[in-house]
């Protein structure tokens, strides 16, 4: 039994008629790929396309941003938002193809052009069969996922979420790890709330031969990131995930010189909010501690980034049921919670929904390299996939009496 009106076999045909349009969206974007906040053709790119769709719009949200409303002719109801992100990375892309970037040392490496062309699709799709639905579908394409604070947050400060108020949320990610045709769903926590810090240790520089006349930082640093893997392993509980990253260590320059300074930069994640603040004060106790024992002195910067990702249970049973009906059961994966963050989280903190994956791998033709990697590729073949999926899914939330 289909959970709304329009059949999802319909409806994965539709988004399969455009195939075409969705890869040329998606290479576009690909070939002009910009940073956070700077999105300024891309979202030129996007207004233009969802004009000629005929999709009310409005451009410069969060600056850069991009919001499009789809009123369902079939009747009032509720709304739902779809998101995708639209930012690349600062990486020289080392896939050779048609669309490589044309903006070297800008990538995107973690298919936020797919998501943006799968959104596109989806406005397209949804404004053919507006007469068939009854409600409001908001269509977010978002700025800066990738640098915090983002563009989430700002997105909502501007009032995203109302007029008409938001009642359900969901997006999607693209992942390598399932296979084109395949959709990953988890609920509960399903990203990490991920915090950076830099900690400074303030030593007594000299000479290499007279330790005793300095205070050593690169042996103190060397305390300190041993002591922060603690953190996790003896004082965080064994059933809580947890993560203290040392992403880099600066200091010194020669052989014979005590360095007076060091610098440590990491990141932690967690799941648990409680555990965030006390990961935040342990982290900086420690150091401050360890330092002053060794007559140094630290300073410690903490700096909380996206709070972590919480799928509602009953809306990823919704979109689940929804994707079954696109891609069929045996193609529906339970997936594990990554440690990765997502601002996505934001709208998932005002509104119950669902960030789910899409499989974009293809093993065969040797599409497997990892998000953010500069050989990360996108199967194309997902795209009408993530389509009818994302259209399914906001249909049968507006279908449900939830
Ligand atoms: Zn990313
Ligand atoms: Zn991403």
């Amino acid at each position: 039994v289909a959970l709304t009106a329009i059949s999802p076999t319909d409806l994965r045909r539709a988004a399969e008629a455009i195939s075409e349009e969705l890869t040329a969206d998606r290479r576009h974007i690909h070939m002009h790929p910009e940073l956070g906040f700077e999105e300024v053709e891309t979202s030129k790119y996007i207004a233009k396309r969802l004009g000629e769709i005929g999709v009310t719009h409005r451009t410069g949200v969060a600056k850069t941003g991009v919001v499009a409303t789809i009123g369902g002719t079939a009747g009032a109801g509720k709304t739902v938002l779809l998101r995708a992100d639209m930012d690349a990375l600062p990486i020289v892309e080392q896939v050779e193809s048609a669309y490589k970037s044309l903006n070297p040392g800008v990538m995107h490496a973690c298919g936020h052009d797919a998501h943006t062309a799968v959104l596109l699709g989806a406005a397209k799709v949804l404004q053919e069969r507006r007469h068939e639905f009854a409600g409001t579908v908001k269509l977010v394409f978002q700025p800066s996922e990738e640098r915090p604070p983002g563009g989430a947050i700002r997105m909502i400060e501007e009032g995203v979420m109302d007029g008409p108020k938001v009642d359900a949320a969901f997006g999607l990610h693209v992942t390598p790890q399932l296979e084109a045709g395949q959709l990953g769903y988890k609920a509960g926590p399903a990203n990490a709330a991920s915090d950076r810090f830099q900690i400074t240790i303030h030593g007594k520089g000299g000479h290499a031969a007279r330790p005793n006349a300095c205070v050593d930082a690169v042996v103190i640093a060397s305390q300190v990131v041993v002591a922060l893997q603690t953190l996790v392993s003896r004082e965080t509980s064994p059933t809580q995930p947890a993560v203290v990253t040392v992403g880099a260590i600066h200091a010194g320059d020669a052989n014979n010189v005590i360095p007076g300074e060091a610098t440590i930069l990491g990141t932690v994640r967690t799941y648990d909010p409680d555990l965030r603040q006390q990961m935040k004060e342990r982290l900086t106790e420690m150091s401050k501690g360890i330092a002053a024992a060794m007559r140094a002195r630290a300073e410690v910067e903490y700096t909380f980034g996206y709070p972590s990702l919480v799928n509602d249970a009953a809306m990823t049973e919704l979109a689940r049921a929804a994707g079954a009906e696109v891609v069929g059961a045996q193609n529906v994966v339970e997936v594990e919670a990554t440690l990765g963050g997502e601002d996505m989280a934001y709208f998932l903190q005002r509104a119950p929904g669902c960030f789910f994956r899409l499989g974009t791998g293809n093993r065969a033709r040797g599409i497997t390299y990892g998000n953010h990697h500069p050989k990360f590729d996108v199967e194309e073949a997902a795209l009408p996939v993530g389509v009818a999926a994302m259209v399914n899914t906001a249909l049968c939330f507006l279908a449900s009496g939830s």
